[in-house]
């Protein structure tokens, strides 16, 4: 009797792993689909400095699902990380940003902003993610030294030669390399000298309680320095509060992310100044 039972645990057909499995690969081929689709869209979230005026924007992609609803990214990127479709998702992405970018740089209001993309770990170590991002800036002819390409840290980590090698490629272009969700990671400060980067963000964990976590501050703060000493830019996220604000402005951070400046959304809500 318990052998049976004992047996039937190592049954290959558990409905409940079925039933997810079975989700999963239905969402595969709606992610392949929503790409032939057109169904992946952008929005955008104001960055801005110390005056307050917006100095670019960070794209952060969306699914338009015509039966789920507007996707947020964290329901079908790591899918799409798993299955490989986040290249030819983030070819797109890149596409859309840079039309953006190039839209945006021509109208003599928005003429310096900026353009953050996110980019993920197995799409930057793809030997096809330079190529597609040379593609993105010749086909919309967007300004190279205007893109910004946000990476994380572990993504750096796993190949460091390699990493710093085809940053240095799109640099030579003008491409900017931001450190995404600094802090989070496993960042040793001997690899952090070497890569060639322009800039820190500080991720929204530390900034929730800055004010009331001496611990969060205390790190907010060494960010900051620690950004400044490498000659690094350094932009708080996840800022909501005006109190978060003014600490932040008066340990030296220079450029803001978050819902008190602006939630993301469509470019068109994007208003200079
Ligand atoms: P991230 O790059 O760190 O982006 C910041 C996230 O924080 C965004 O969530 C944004 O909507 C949210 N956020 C901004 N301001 C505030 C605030 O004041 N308070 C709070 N609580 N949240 C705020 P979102 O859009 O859901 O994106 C989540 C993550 O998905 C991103 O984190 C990024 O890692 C990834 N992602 C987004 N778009 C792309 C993309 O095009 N490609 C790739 N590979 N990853 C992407
Ligand atoms: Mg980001
Ligand atoms: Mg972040
Ligand atoms: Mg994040």
């Amino acid at each position: 009797q318990a052998k049976a039972q004992g047996r039937n645990t190592l049954c290959f057909f558990d409905p409940a792993m079925q039933a997810a499995a079975t989700a999963r690969s239905a969402l595969e081929g709606d992610i392949r689909q929503g790409i032939q689709r057109n169904e992946f869209l952008l929005h955008y979230q104001p960055v801005v400095n110390a005056a307050g005026q917006t100095m670019g924007a960070e794209a952060l992609v969306r699914w338009q699902h015509p039966q789920r609803g507007m996707v947020p990214p964290g329901q079908f990127i790591p899918l799409a990380e798993q299955t490989g479709l986040i290249l030819p998702l983030g070819q797109r992405v890149l596409h859309l940003a840079c039309e953006q970018l190039a839209r945006w740089n021509r109208e003599s209001a928005t003429k310096g902003w900026t353009v953050a993309v996110n980019v993920s770990a197995q799409e930057f170590r793809h030997t096809e993610f330079v190529p597609q991002v040379l593609q993105a800036l010749y086909t919309t002819g967007a300004d190279p030294a205007r893109l910004k390409l946000e990476l994380t840290e572990s993504l750096l980590l796993t190949d460091v030669e390699e990493s710093i090698v085809k940053m240095q490629v799109l640099r030579n272009l003008g491409v900017g390399f931001s450190l995404d969700d600094f802090g989070t990671g496993y960042s040793s400060l001997a690899y952090l000298k070497r890569l060639p980067l322009d800039q820190l963000k500080i991720d929204q964990s530390f900034v929730r309680d800055v004010l009331t976590d001496p611990n969060d501050a205390a790190i907010a703060c060494t960010i900051v320095a620690l950004a400044h000493s490498l000659g690094l830019d350094v932009v708080a996220e996840g800022v909501e509060t005006e109190g978060q604000h003014d600490f932040l402005l008066r340990n030296g951070c220079q450029q803001f992310q978050g819902y008190l400046f602006g939630r993301p959304g469509p470019a068109e809500a994007l208003q200079p100044g």
